[in-house]
């Protein structure tokens, strides 16, 4: 499933590529993806070009606008003229982009075609979310108007800041990070490999967590992150052409039964909660309260 690096790339791709493309037409296959009907997405977005495109969280959030009609009319005057693109992948799938003339992918739930004959298409492996918004309801998006703080911004991403979140939390550490409203953008790929440099057990209860353990989480959370982002994600994702991403889990995730790159203990898989989680027992020992 795509996390912040895959997201992050992603979002910088569609914004180099589909700036300024022209939404001519809009084929929906899969209306429950939307959070409105089919006829009212439509209006909202046709005829309007991608201005740019971000990210919060797992989310891609893209602007648009129509083109002003007369350059007496500036275009952001004009009420209606304005729309964002949100899309989730959830748990998979892929966001392409196809040049004029390119074969179409057969399977997609929303496609859409630009004015200049170049497409983009989206397919979720399991559910996704392609919603829309305008500038005054974007606020009223509860999926991304509870979204954390964001992992690779220094300046909304300061050590402060996370302690901030981290204060009276209780719980333990993995689920406080797994959860969007706390640090938008960590799934259960990258968790194992800030928690492992971090030197915690997933397990580990926040209240018990020192000064110090938060400062090394904190500089992992960073540095996993940005370390995939650069090597654009994960190699069992794809990206806006269809490529590979290039980081690999290096460190424990998904390497039960292989030795730790720090200590040479054998690297256990865990049941915690839900989710999986794959530890170096020596290196991330649970505390006694944990
Ligand atoms: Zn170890």
């Amino acid at each position: 499933m795509p996390e912040l690096p895959e997201i992050v790339n992603l979002a910088r791709q569609m914004d180099r590529e589909l700036k300024g493309r022209k939404i001519a037409a809009l084929d929906i296959r899969q209306p429950k993806c939307l959070n409105m009907p089919p006829g009212h997405f439509q209006t909202l977005l046709l005829g309007k070009s991608f201005v740019q495109v971000g990210f919060k969280g797992k989310w891609v959030l893209a602007g648009l606008r129509a083109e002003s009609p007369s350059p007496r009319q500036p275009s952001a005057s004009q009420h209606g003229s304005e729309a964002r693109f949100l899309l989730s992948l959830g748990m998979g799938g892929d966001a392409l982009f196809h040049a004029p003339g390119a074969v179409l992918p057969d399977q997609y739930q929303v496609r859409m075609d630009f004015a200049d004959g170049s497409s983009f298409t989206v397919r979720f492996w399991w559910f996704g979310y392609a919603h829309a918004a305008t500038p005054e309801t974007l606020g009223l998006h509860k999926m991304t108007a509870e979204l954390g703080l964001n992992p690779l911004d220094e300046e909304e991403f300061s050590f402060d800041a996370f302690a901030g979140v981290l204060e009276g939390k209780r719980g333990g550490v993995k689920s406080f990070l797994m959860d969007q409203r706390n640090v938008a953008g960590i799934g259960n790929v990258y968790i194992q490999d800030i928690l492992f440099l971090a030197r915690l057990h997933p397990n580990r209860r926040l209240p018990s967590v020192t000064q110090d353990e938060k400062r090394r989480l904190y500089g992992a959370v960073r540095e996993v992150l940005a370390e995939s982002t650069g090597m654009g994600g994960l190699k069992y994702e794809k990206d806006l052409y269809g490529r590979n991403g290039r980081w690999d889990t290096t460190r424990v995730g998904y390497r039960e039964g292989k030795p730790c790159p720090v200590c040479g203990t054998t690297i256990e898989k865990i049941k915690t909660g839900s989710t999986s989680s794959f530890i170096c027992p020596s290196c991330q020992k649970p505390s006694d309260d944990a």
